[in-house]
């Protein structure tokens, strides 16, 4: 088994996907969510505390049933997005953990019902392929249409029941024996 290839950022933007298929390269690495503006719309929350996406790209030769080989390109992405929960409006982190594999294509993919239901979809690779914005594409597609907390911290529904933190008798006497503030 080769070890993964770690190439330069500047290679990931313009890859050219049939070599990798061909070659059957594999590279791995990750990528600050923060630098991924049309990601960033979604999202809620501290953008500056963002976290990474884990991303590993594979390239591979598929048998075809009537002989020859398909060039195929496999992308897996996790991470975890920060995004407002539907429920409490608080903000919420979304688990991703995606695959997808392209079908390499060297025209325009045409929209047909066989297309829309296949198991991988069609890339047109004829131009090398920017990496950065086909993970950032790949988020944007797994992101939740309803994104919600499993358990809401605090809910904000009137038919929950609503815990209340205890505050210590003695920091409420502590609160009463202060003189009143007037200004
Ligand atoms: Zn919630």
């Amino acid at each position: 088994m080769k070890p993964t290839q770690i190439s330069a950022p500047a290679d990931e933007r313009r890859l050219n996907l049939f070599e990798f298929a061909q070659a059957r390269r594999e590279l791995a690495g990750s990528y600050a969510l923060r630098e991924m503006p049309r990601l960033l719309q979604a999202l809620s929350g501290d953008t500056a505390a963002l976290g990474d996406v884990r991303w590993r790209l594979r390239g591979s030769l598929r048998e075809l049933p009537g002989g020859g080989l398909q060039p195929c390109a496999e992308l897996a992405v996790r991470a975890a997005l920060p995004m407002q929960c539907q429920r409490c409006l608080q903000t919420a982190l979304q688990d991703i953990d995606e695959q997808v594999v392209f079908r390499l294509v060297d025209a325009e993919p045409e929209i047909t019902l066989e297309e829309l239901e296949a198991d991988d979809e069609a890339l047109d690779a004829r131009a090398p392929i920017d990496l950065h914005e086909l993970v950032e594409d790949q988020l944007i597609l797994a992101l939740p249409l309803v994104p919600m907390h499993e358990t809401c911290p605090r809910p904000l529904d009137a038919g929950e029941p609503v815990r209340i933190e205890r505050e210590s008798p003695f920091a409420v006497l502590e609160r009463l024996r202060k003189p009143q503030r007037t200004d």
